[in-house]
């Protein structure tokens, strides 16, 4: 029997995608090879990718005048890249520092350039995010950096700033394809595949054009955005695995009711566990309830000898990945795309029991 996959990252799959890995792992379509021993050059990858380029487009209703490609390196190179490309001698980046992974991102940015912090959830300890209507890119701002769900914390960004003519750049990777987004308020939205679109390698990237044109252009091959555009991310070779496991996974959503599809599912599981918590004294959730993620919900017990109790035993029901990161304790029930209902009726079921047995 399957386990009930909890985990943050790298995360539950559908089912069916494994499936299909396993059937066409050896020979692709009766081509007589497999996917990740062909070359990235030859017509059987790169008739997949693009297939996945499109679907991705059409999923996420992406204008044409975005590049789409995959890279890789994770979502933490382009903490990086980004900061290289765009934050330019005599601006300012904005940054809302709203916990482990936006603040990576602004410390990375800060060894490149001048940072501005324009949100810094510190004293609330990153349980919650600023107002869209209050923030204002500084004047000579190159871009405006958020992460729009924090992974670690549970906190998502319910609506985007409107931040006028200065690029608007978000780490969508792990909620990206939990909800219909408006990508045209973004000039990049970029993120890990390992979360909500597939077996990790591969980092998705979505960049308006024009961004190219106000680039630093005194960069090595790989850090420079243009050469990656002008070659959709095959300028050298691609997470080819990964990459045909994300094609396989958007499959799977656009069978599944597309970005709308996902987010009734998202809702629905989420108030699941959402109103276990808020109809109990034994459960908590520090997340401020506006803010409160769909993708990844934190909550606590009364005691951390309750919560080890609560993760030996989920564990031992086949319930994994409960724990919450290392760095905030707790409990973390991460219900990705591909999480079936099913399993978080399950862990629904398992709360009131152990509340009603610990209570
Ligand atoms: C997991 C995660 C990252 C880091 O991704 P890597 O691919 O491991 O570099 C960055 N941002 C967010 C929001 C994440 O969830």
């Amino acid at each position: 029997m399957r386990k009930k996959n909890f985990f943050a990252g790298p995360s539950v799959l559908p089912v069916e995608v494994l499936e299909e890995i396993r059937d066409q792992i050896v020979d692709y379509n009766g081509e007589g090879l497999s996917m990740i021993e062909a070359s990235h050059r030859g017509g059987m990858f790169e008739d997949m990718y693009d297939e996945c380029l499109a679907t991705f487009r059409r999923l996420l209703n992406i204008p044409d005048d975005y590049d789409v490609y995959f890279l890789g390196g994770g979502a933490t190179l382009q903490f990086t890249m980004i900061p290289a490309n765009f934050l330019l001698p005599g601006t300012v980046a904005d940054y809302a520092k709203t916990g482990s992974w936006a603040n990576k991102a602004a410390s990375d940015a800060a060894k490149i350039g001048k940072v501005n912090v324009f949100f810094d959830g510190k004293e609330g300890n990153y349980t919650s995010l600023p107002d869209v209507k209050d923030i204002k890119p500084s004047e000579n701002s190159s871009y405006l950096y958020l992460c729009s769900n924090e992974t670690i914390g549970g906190i998502e960004w319910q609506d985007f700033p409107d931040t006028g003519d200065v690029p608007l750049i978000a780490d969508m990777s792990s909620d990206i394809l939990s909800r219909p987004v408006d990508v045209s308020k973004f000039s990049m939205i970029y993120g890990g595949v390992q979360k909500n679109l597939g077996p990790a390698g591969a980092t998705f990237i979505i960049m308006k054009k024009s961004m190219l044109e106000r680039r630093n252009e005194n960069l090595t091959a790989y850090m420079d955005y243009e050469l990656h555009s002008k070659n959709k991310g095959l300028y050298n070779t691609p997470p080819v695995f990964s990459i045909w496991g994300v094609k396989l996974v958007l499959d799977w959503v656009e069978k599944n009711g597309g970005a709308e599809g996902m987010l009734e599912r998202a809702k629905k599981k989420s108030s699941l566990i959402y109103d276990v918590i808020d109809s109990s004294s034994f459960f908590h959730s520090p997340v401020d309830k506006r803010y409160r993620s769909r993708m990844n919900i934190v909550f606590r017990l009364p005691s951390e000898e309750l919560e080890k109790k609560f993760i030996a035993e989920s564990s031992a029901e086949g319930m994994l990945g409960l724990k919450g990161h290392r760095s905030v304790g707790g409990l973390r029930a991460s219900l990705y795309n591909a999480l079936p209902y099913e399993d978080v009726v399950a862990l629904r079921d398992f709360m009131v029991e152990f509340e009603r047995k610990n209570g």
